[in-house]
């Protein structure tokens, strides 16, 4: 095979390729679009870029050189900016400096002064730049983003950026003779460059569109285990992680406990203001919630202005303590809205784990009837259940 026809083969692929990426990125959410366009845009370059080399020795070199290492140098570009779109990181106009840094370098040693050495080692230079700017936004996302895509996609690079290096090495070694051309297929190395400039995109496509599907699935199971409207967990993690937290501290035989909180006299909110400014109220009392919590505690909507605190390894000292602490940061901060500046109190209902409570609903109840007692109590107050503590319509029916 001639290295002409490993370029068609391989443009062939990455058009192939952009088009199954084409066809799905119309199920994509709007927050993944463009930078899958832009994915999309680099892959069409860099297939052009290929088409170019193909046929390099039937054009003037002057032109077809600068402009088939441009549309490669440019797709490279484009999957760049994808990269940073994907990750929310701003373009900047800085981005086209390595493109034009190289389509005027090839230029100048394609026409001014013919060096196809020269050439080589201004291509080599800009691609590795490029493709050290592209490692550096994925690694910089290791702590946010886990995903194996985005390791695949940063491999794929470091595969590109060394093979470009060892090119590199190699002719500056063996040397380059003056009537060089690409397509020799004569050389081995002219015959394996083709081969990774065309498979690695096609690859890095594919790794591409897992990390798209990957941040498709996260979004779903976050939007499945949160609360639409002040973002804390909802009431099927809740349930999940109470039940969890209990069996393990069951098994352990430690201290486990949570807060039952309500927002005092919250229905006056909206009836005097509006539906939305209790729903921005009930965004406020969720993030001072989530402020005054601690590391292993974890809060979450009950529904409605109910909220739940879990509480890890707690005593009923300590689960006392805590509820007090987030009575208080509801407390100490007002609510405002515009010129509104309004006070907000909770009451909340503690409750522990005792040794013959057998699922995590025996120390809810407690910490409801606890809360009831916090607002027959005078509400902004925290109440810890009593061992026997029962909710006064449960003792009426037990009484019966
Ligand atoms: P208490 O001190 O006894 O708890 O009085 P309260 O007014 O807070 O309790 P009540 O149960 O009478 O009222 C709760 C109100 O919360 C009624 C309901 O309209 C309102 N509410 C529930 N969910 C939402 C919501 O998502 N947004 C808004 N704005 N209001 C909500
Ligand atoms: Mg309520
Ligand atoms: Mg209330």
């Amino acid at each position: 095979m001639e290295p002409a026809t490993v370029y068609l083969l391989g443009a062939l692929m990455m058009m192939a390729n952009g088009g199954v990426l084409g066809l799905m990125h119309r199920d994509f959410p709007p927050s993944l679009r463009p930078s899958a366009v832009s994915w999309r845009i680099g892959t069409l370059l860099h297939a052009c870029g290929c088409t170019m080399f193909m046929v390099q020795d039937s054009l003037p070199h002057s032109f077809i050189l600068p402009l088939a290492n441009g549309l490669v140098m440019g797709g490279f570009t484009c999957y760049w900016g994808a990269l940073r779109q994907f990750y929310g990181v701003p373009r900047t106009l800085v981005q086209l400096a390595p493109v034009t840094v190289g389509v005027l370098g090839v230029y100048w040693f394609a026409d001014v002064s013919p060096n196809p050495l020269g050439r080589l080692v201004v291509v080599s230079l800009v691609w590795v730049a490029l493709l050290g700017v592209c490692i550096y936004t994925l690694l910089q996302q290791s702590r946010r983003d886990r995903a194996w895509s985005r390791q695949v996609m940063a491999g794929t690079f470091v595969a590109l950026l060394v093979s470009i290096l060892f090119r590199l090495g190699w002719f500056l070694t063996m040397g380059m003779p003056d009537d060089y051309s690409g397509l020799d297929g004569s050389l081995w190395i002219n015959m394996a460059s083709p081969v990774v400039l065309s498979i690695m995109p096609v690859i890095g496509t594919t790794a591409f569109l897992l990390m798209c599907s990957e941040r498709i699935r996260r979004q779903w199971e976050r939007a499945a285990s949160t609360d639409y409207l002040t973002g804390l967990a909802n009431r099927r993690t809740l349930a999940d992680a109470g039940a969890r937290r209990f069996e393990r501290a069951r098994g352990q035989n430690r201290g486990f406990g949570l807060g039952v909180i309500d927002i005092d006299h919250f229905k006056s909110i909206n009836d005097r203001f509006g539906h939305d400014v209790g729903d921005a109220a009930l965004k406020h009392v969720a993030a001072k919630l989530e402020m005054a919590c601690r590391e292993q505690e974890l809060p979450a909507r009950q529904g409605g202005e109910e909220f739940v605190v879990l509480f890890d390894d707690v005593s009923g000292d300590t689960a006392l303590a805590a509820g007090e602490r987030l009575r208080k940061a509801v407390a100490d901060a007002p609510f405002t809205s515009g010129a509104l500046m309004l006070p907000i109190t909770i009451s909340i209902g503690v409750a522990v784990r005792l040794p013959e409570d057998t699922e995590f609903d025996c120390v809810l109840r407690r910490a409801d009837a606890a809360l009831y007692a916090a607002k027959q109590g005078g509400r902004n107050r925290v109440e810890c259940a009593a061992p026997n503590m029962r909710m006064p319509a449960q003792t009426a029916g037990a009484a019966v």
